[in-house]
């Protein structure tokens, strides 16, 4: 009855714990749902104001298919400043968040039987679109590597059908930040190889502990041409639920991406495109600052209380506001009451026992992590991380107690 096509996706992993969150909750379950990819902040009043003026305004008709061009200069701007590379309004396409950027970029790069290297555990949207513009999805896992790509990993995964690589940097899940060195040869590799760099920069705003984003365009300016950087709104100003996001690329993509966006959704929400270029030329990066304080905090928060874990080391959580718990050691050890589990039943029990809804890394393509949120209000953040070393530990010792009794 459905195309084939249904077959290569399921609903996303992370709206689905949402969702699974929202139910128990409706049930009238305490629920700590710490899976959201989102901050819990006011908006900044910029972006009110500008909705409202445009509103007050009686604004309300189409705009031209990839934006307004005052806000695809405002954005050009703010990326050449971001990057040191002079971009134009040419360059840029507005889209119904990064999602849609990633998703136009994918239709109008791609051919079917393509690969794309996806470095692991990843975002599953990015595999998705991948499979959908019927290319395929050739992961190259980096757990080895402390959540960054080995370059000789990414190189053996190359074949004559590559055509592209996905660069998420801070990263969604494992809140890696990749290093300068890295970024080069990666550069270095597309160039070599003639492919695309699809570069995720949607949580660039937010590094910590002296870590810095880098876009790979500033380091290897050579490689502008062969990519496509992708941001949005959504995180770095807290307004998921506005849509907002842009692309940049060169402009022979640019007008593809316009075409193909003309005969899907049309324009980005044009009062939500007045919100963001009123704050573009009224605001400053204070908004994006005061943000980051509030996750510089609760991250803190977050890996004080998970540091208590026994068998689970820190993350480095570097960037974004995800802490990626690797569960490998407690999943793979014989004295462990989880040995031979993977991260969906940790996630599935914790959820049953203690009403805390994390991520588990399957969604990722990793079946021993486990991703937490940190973008929420901090007393729901501390009460869920101390349900989950409870939960993990006094059921191993629990268990382990029993067992050793029989
Ligand atoms: N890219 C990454 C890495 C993400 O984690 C997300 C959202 O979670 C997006 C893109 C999509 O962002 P948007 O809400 O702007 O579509």
């Amino acid at each position: 009855m459905l195309a084939h096509r249904t077959t290569l996706f399921t609903a996303s992993g992370t709206a689905l714990a949402r969702a699974s969150a929202r139910a128990a909750s409706a049930k009238g379950r305490d629920i700590i749902d710490l899976s959201a990819g989102e901050i819990s902040a006011n908006l900044p009043s910029t972006i009110s104001e500008g909705a409202i003026d445009a509103i007050r305004r009686g604004i309300n008709g189409y705009t031209d298919t990839i934006g307004m061009a005052e806000l695809r200069q405002a954005l050009a701007h703010k990326l050449s400043q971001e990057t040191g590379q002079a971009y134009s309004f040419e360059e840029i396409a507005v889209t119904g968040g990064a999602k849609q950027a990633l998703f136009n970029a994918t239709l109008v790069l791609l051919d079917p039987g393509d690969q794309v290297i996806v470095p692991a555990p990843y975002w599953s949207t990015f595999a998705a679109q991948v499979l959908l513009a019927g290319a395929q999805p050739v992961s190259v896992d980096t757990r080895e590597n402390g959540y960054v790509p080995n370059i000789a990993d990414i190189e053996s995964a190359l074949t004559p059908r590559t055509r592209a690589i996905v660069v998420n940097t801070p990263n969604n899940p494992t809140g890696a930040v990749y290093d300068d060195q890295t970024l080069v040869a990666i550069a270095e590799l597309a160039l070599a190889h003639d492919l695309w760099v699809i570069f995720d920069e949607c949580y660039g705003a937010f590094t910590h502990q002296g870590r810095r984003h880098r876009s790979i365009v500033s380091l290897v300016p050579q490689i502008r041409s062969r990519t496509i950087t992708v941001n949005s709104f959504s995180k770095s100003l807290a307004m998921t639920g506005w849509r907002i996001g842009y692309m940049a690329a060169p402009a022979a993509v640019v007008s593809a991406v316009k075409a193909l966006q003309s005969h899907s959704t049309s324009n980005p929400n044009v009062i939500a495109q007045h919100a963001v270029l009123h704050h573009l030329q009224n605001g400053d990066r204070e908004a994006e600052a005061i943000l980051r304080e509030q996750l510089t905090a609760a991250r803190s928060l977050g890996l004080e209380i998970l540091s208590k874990l026994k068998d689970v080391d820190l993350p480095a959580a570097e960037g974004g506001f995800y802490l990626y718990l690797d569960l490998s050691r407690l999943l793979g050890s014989s004295n462990s009451v989880w040995a031979g589990k993977t991260a969906d039943d940790v996630a599935a029990a914790l959820l049953e026992e203690t009403g805390v809804v994390v991520v588990p890394g399957t969604v990722f393509g990793d079946p021993t992590g486990l991703r937490l949120s940190y973008g929420g209000l901090p007393d729901r953040l501390r009460a869920g991380c101390h349900r989950l070393v409870a939960f993990l530990d006094t059921r191993n010792d629990r268990n382990l107690v029993v067992g050793a009794r029989q």
